[in-house]
């Protein structure tokens, strides 16, 4: 892949003013313009800037380009002033620098993504075995507790409020928050932690990423990436982006499925059964379930 290809960017006037065609003033037409080499930002005082070296402007500009001529001389103008100077050619410029920027980038970040290939697939694999040691006492609990409409309603309640189990208490007769039509209060009386992987954020990352990340992670080499089109490129550092994302995503949920299945939590259960369920609807069904929910915390994943 080639690097020639760049709009730089320089911070000091030195940076530039180093290069070997560069002209501190020069005269130009619109058509004796080639292209924009580069961009500079200066530092924030006046002394640091430098006056715009083309048609004898010589305004100082904090900001600007660097700008090369068919004859290969450069020089120096503020951010606005080639727009001043040469209107429709300077904008035209400008919009292949910004094409140029594009590539640039893509290049880059599929470049960055390559050189990781390795760190990115070992990740992935380890990935796959804590996941699916997790994802299998998911389906487990899920297959238990589904069974039980009323009990998995409020467990849906409880994720909903991001896992507090709530329950209502008696307000002291001169309590100043009373309010008219209300029973009591509610009060939290346990935090049921990464209950909503129960009930709605689960994905079987296992197999997306066994399916997906790491078939086509393997594929990527620098041989196939050279010669793709700048579209092409584009869709493999979207792709590869992606990739990373869901890595990202499968690490939180495991550190989400850890809290769910830490000692003692799924045990809070109980409490819902405890409190929000009348006494009819505690089958020992019901019951022998949720002390098997209560047991696959233990469980190793085979
Ligand atoms: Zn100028």
């Amino acid at each position: 892949m080639q690097h020639d290809d760049e709009v730089l960017q320089f911070n000091s006037v030195q940076e530039f003013q180093s290069r070997p065609l560069f002209h501190t003033a020069l005269v130009a037409a619109a058509e004796d313009l080639e292209k924009i080499v580069g961009k500079y930002l200066l530092p924030e005082p006046r002394m640091a800037w430098i006056c715009c070296g083309l048609n004898n402007c010589d305004q100082p500009h904090r900001r600007g380009y660097i700008v090369r001529l068919r004859d290969g001389r450069e020089t120096n103008c503020g951010h606005n002033c080639g727009s001043n100077h040469f209107g429709v050619k300077w904008e035209e410029l400008e919009a292949a620098a910004a094409k140029t920027e594009t590539a640039a980038a893509t290049r880059k970040s599929v470049e960055a993504i390559l050189a990781q290939k390795q760190a990115l697939l070992d990740r992935a694999n380890s990935l796959i075995s804590s996941c699916a040691k997790f994802e299998y006492k998911v389906l487990m609990v899920n297959a238990l507790l589904l069974q039980h409409t009323t009990l998995w309603r409020h467990i849906k309640e409880c994720a909903k409020l991001d896992g507090a189990v709530r329950i209502e208490v008696a307000l002291p007769s001169n309590s100043i928050n009373y309010t008219y039509g209300s029973k009591g209060a509610l009060k939290t009386v346990a935090t049921i932690d990464g209950i909503r992987l129960l009930t709605e954020d689960f994905i079987k990352y296992s197999n997306v990423i066994s399916k997906s990340v790491i078939p086509e992670l393997n594929s990527w080499s620098a041989t196939e990436l050279e010669g793709k089109s700048q579209k092409e490129l584009a869709a493999y550092s979207q792709r590869g982006q992606a990739f990373i994302g869901t890595l990202n995503r499968a690490e939180k949920q495991l550190q989400t499925s850890h809290l769910l299945f830490r000692k003692g939590n799924l045990e809070k259960i109980k409490l819902i059964v405890q409190y929000k369920m009348r006494s009819r609807e505690k089958t020992s069904s019901l019951l022998k379930d949720v002390d098997a929910v209560v047991a696959i915390e233990s469980i190793v994943a085979p």
